[in-house]
């Protein structure tokens, strides 16, 4: 998984995503955002999207991101992040000025002029004070807080552990508090390494190490991805070396324990864990809990809207997604996006649908087949009509509604769906996916049959 694949070529199908995407969030979600966005580069484990403005790009990260996200990762598992860069039109002359000034406010936190890295930029939403404290990650905190407090207080100060465990978080906010009164370079170790190897390129490596060394404080996230590379290690070695013997702040983040990093040379190693070593653990129960109801109260005050998530559905989530806070939240997002569409709060079944991809429920790993075989003997036809390209009146309906069975409640992409109803192109998907939905809306014995249909499918139960 660790390789230096970071330059490969595009092979996520943006437009299929998009018109997942469209299926997902509605029309009008899809034509006033999702449609202005494009795929710019994909990375190892992010990709890069850019948008036109910084308002589209602000919006969707907090409304749609989590979403998208989980579409693109139907398509490329590794993915765990995407970034955005803003293609904003600069024709007047204000609006040149406006940049100017917000180059100037930023003043303190420094970018190589180049715009792939401004959008490693520190994120003002992630900080100190709102970063739930548990025992699971309590050390981590607090020795973040030092540091932010106090320079060379712990250096350097490396932090490990899982995904959505909330190392970036706390980079962050040391970089954010930090930023204040210090010279700040926050990057991720990929972005590092992507700037090295263009640095070269383009015959800019003393501007590069500049750089690097100017800096009081140095944050590099995600570490475990500078492998291999062995003129950038040399590179990084001696920016590090550099930046210690002047006591600049150094702060790593990693997936794992420095001993465990592969491909990075030893005394690399022997310099992370000569510094303090500290490790996030998967948040505990009561940590899930302030989590979910931190994220509940924070909607209701950005939206000055009601949320009313019961008891019931808050266990729920806090005991079966107990081990990525990333998840936690995405989970809580959903919940409400729920609620508010429908205008109702979701019971527990329903929260188990919603939820799906995220539980891992033996009830929920749902087969194609078995969806196939469950909706033929309901509408009483046989499989091989369903699966023909017959197009009587008694065979289109059940047929579309397997697909939109299918499409709801496992995780397969529309090109695999279609592989699985006799090689149907993805558009035919759609269509059904469609079709379904809008006849449920108008056709409460639509709508009735297809909850009989779901709970049969996932809880074996008629009726
Ligand atoms: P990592 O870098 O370890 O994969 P992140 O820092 O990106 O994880 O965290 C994932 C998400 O969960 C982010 O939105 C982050 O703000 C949130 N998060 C993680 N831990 C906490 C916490 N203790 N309190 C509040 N939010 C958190
Ligand atoms: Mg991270």
């Amino acid at each position: 998984m660790h390789t230096n694949k970071s330059f490969d070529k595009i092979n996520l199908d943006w437009k299929l995503i998009q018109s997942e995407l469209k299926l997902k969030l509605g029309i009008e979600v899809y034509e006033s955002w999702i449609k202005k966005v494009a795929l710019h580069e994909e990375f190892n484990n992010y990709i890069l999207l850019t948008v036109p403005t910084r308002f589209i790009r602000d919006w969707i990260t907090s409304r749609y991101l989590d979403q998208i996200l989980q579409t693109i990762r139907k398509h490329k598992k590794q993915i765990v992040r995407i970034e955005f860069k803003i293609l904003e039109k600069k024709d007047t002359e204000s609006e040149k000025f406006d940049d100017l000034n917000q180059i100037k406010e930023s003043g303190k936190v420094s970018f190589i002029k180049d715009s792939h890295l401004q959008y490693s930029r520190i994120d003002p939403n992630k900080r100190f004070d709102n970063f739930l404290v548990g025992s699971s990650n309590k050390i981590a905190f607090e020795a973040s807080l030092k540091v932010s407090e106090n320079v060379s207080y712990y250096n350097p100060l490396y932090i490990y552990g899982g995904v959505g465990l909330g190392k970036t978080h706390l980079l962050n906010s040391i970089g954010y508090e930090m930023s204040k009164n210090k010279k700040v370079m926050f990057i991720s170790a990929e972005r590092f390494m992507y700037q090295f190897v263009k640095s070269i390129k383009s015959n800019e490596m003393v501007k590069f190490k500049e750089h690097f060394r100017n800096t009081d404080v140095l944050l590099i996230d995600d570490i475990q991805f500078m492998n291999g590379k062995e003129a950038m290690q040399e590179e990084f070695f001696h920016t590090f070396n550099a930046l210690l013997d002047k006591e600049s702040q150094i702060i790593v983040s990693a997936d794992r324990p420095p001993n465990n990093l592969s491909r990075i040379q030893e005394r690399i190693k022997s310099r992370f864990s000569g510094g303090l070593v500290i490790d996030i653990q998967k948040p505990e129960y009561e940590l899930r809990r302030k989590i979910i109801n931190h994220r509940i109260n924070e909607l209701i005050t950005l939206h000055a809207y009601e949320v009313n998530i019961t008891d019931e559905i808050q266990d729920f989530i806090s005991n079966e997604i107990n081990s990525n806070v990333r998840e936690l939240v995405g989970a809580i997002n959903r919940i409400i996006s729920f609620s508010r569409i429908y205008n109702k709060i979701p019971s527990l079944s329903e929260t188990k649908i919603i939820l799906k991809d995220l539980l891992n429920l033996t009830e929920n790993n749902v087969k194609i087949d078995t969806i196939q075989t469950i909706v033929c003997k309901f509408f009483k036809i046989s499989k091989n009509e369903m699966l023909s390209s017959r197009r009587s009146r008694y065979l289109v309906r059940p047929r579309q509604t397997a697909i939109y069975l299918t499409k709801i409640l496992t995780t397969k992409s529309l090109p695999e769906i279609g592989r699985e109803f006799s090689n149907r192109d993805h558009t035919t998907i759609i269509h059904s996916v469609k079709t379904i939905e809008r006849l449920k809306e108008k056709n409460p014995d639509m709508n009735d049959n297809i909850n009989k249909l779901k709970n049969i499918i996932l809880y074996n139960k008629e009726g």
